[in-house]
């Protein structure tokens, strides 16, 4: 590697001050000691306590959504926001091929079946005029509900994902819902303090699943949060996510087969002292991407991916796109050889094992950007 790259290391390496930078570390400091703590000295850690109340009010709050349901993890926020809305056995439901495994997941543990579509190179998110065109071609309104002629499957729902916390085209998504009978249901896992035209992500959909896992932009050791603004969808979720125990002081009525996902109090706790520093945390992350703005100026033939026009972004994990003299691989292994801890984007979901079958449009873009997006350490950081 030339000296460009010697250089952009190095530069990280002084920035953090250690000799091997992780990708994503959390940060704590008093407060998650004195709020977990308070669960371990009142014994109040697992399924009863008033921190889960409290960060499901403050999440609400800060996203500006009615309700806020946590949950043990991202993936069954999706896997029960997917449900409510009404997917089915044998639905099929449309989510980028780029997106973590969970989002496909969430589909089949419902019997859906996912249906691949291609994002677009400005926002890494769905292409809604890519989609559109596709879904004109393949499918056709029966009474009110959008079919597949191809495979005579009913499409129930398109679920977004904002990518590395960068919104994806909303109002285009939503008319597009709009127009096809779909339910907009937003992955917004990766999105906490992302917005799209002054609104926060996660306010478009229907409902939608966000994650607190340890590298996301908070984290609660593990969770997630079911969002929305219906009410009744709100308390379906929460039912659900709590076995579906019919409320009694000894009784023990469960009315239909749920779920216990419910996020303990321990880990609420976590997700309180967290929410109260992520105005910090996207500032630090912020003030990163300049940093890094800077150094890459210096490499040529790679960029910074920047939020797109009508956003800001959280910047949860900074990108770093390269153009095609590079070999992927090879700058990967040497940036983590330096102790500078970087990953590829996700492999596409269409080319994984089980969903090789599943139904896909042309993912070329998807193609082309797999090969060169590659994340860079972005541990929010106070001194840049
Ligand atoms: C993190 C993440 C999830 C949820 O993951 P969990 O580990 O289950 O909390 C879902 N979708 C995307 C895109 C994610 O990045």
């Amino acid at each position: 590697m030339n000296k460009q790259w010697m250089e952009f290391t190095l530069s990280i390496k002084q920035l953090y001050k250690k000799a091997f930078i992780a990708l994503h570390e959390p940060t704590f400091n008093e407060k998650e000691v004195e709020y977990v703590t308070d669960c371990v000295e009142t014994g109040w850690v697992s399924s009863v306590g008033s921190y889960v109340t409290r960060f499901e009010e403050d999440l609400a709050k800060f996203v500006g959504v009615k309700r806020a349901i946590a949950v043990v993890n991202g993936t069954a926020a999706l896997h029960i926001a997917l449900k409510i809305v009404g997917v089915e056995n044998n639905d099929e439901v449309l989510i980028p091929s780029l997106t973590f495994i969970a989002t496909a997941n969430a589909v089949s543990y419902l019997q859906a079946v996912p249906h691949f579509i291609d994002i677009n190179e400005d926002t890494l998110g769905v292409d809604p005029f890519k989609l559109e065109q596709y879904l004109n071609g393949i499918a056709e309104l029966r009474q009110g509900e959008l079919y597949n002629k191809q495979t005579n499957r009913r499409i129930k729902a398109l679920v977004p994902m904002h990518t590395f916390g960068h919104p994806c085209m909303l109002d285009e998504l939503v008319a597009l819902c709009e127009k096809y009978k779909l339910v907009l249901v937003e992955d917004a896992a990766e999105s906490l303090g992302s917005y799209y035209k002054g609104k926060h992500t996660g306010t478009f959909g229907k409902v939608s699943a966000m994650s607190f896992n340890g590298n996301k932009i908070i984290t609660t050791g593990g969770g997630g949060a079911i969002l929305t603004d219906d009410e009744e969808l709100a308390n379906y979720a929460k039912h659900l996510t709590t076995t579906a125990k019919v409320s009694h002081r000894w009784e023990f009525v469960h009315d239909e087969i749920g779920y216990n996902y419910r996020m303990p109090n321990i880990n609420a706790a976590l997700g309180c002292a967290q929410l109260e520093k992520l105005e910090q945390f996207i500032e630090h992350k912020r003030d990163l991407t300049r940093f890094y703005e800077n150094l890459v100026t210096d490499i040529e033939g790679i960029r910074l991916f920047k939020e797109p026009i009508d956003t800001k972004s959280n910047y949860w994990l900074q990108v770093i796109l390269l153009d095609e003299q590079y070999n992927r691989d090879k700058i990967l292994s040497f940036l983590n050889e330096q102790g500078v801890m970087s990953r590829p984007i996700w492999m596409p979901l269409h080319e994984l094992e089980m969903f090789k079958q599943c139904p896909k449009m042309d993912l070329s873009i998807t193609e082309q950007l797999k090969q060169n997006v590659i994340n860079i350490p972005s541990t929010p950081t106070n001194e840049v």
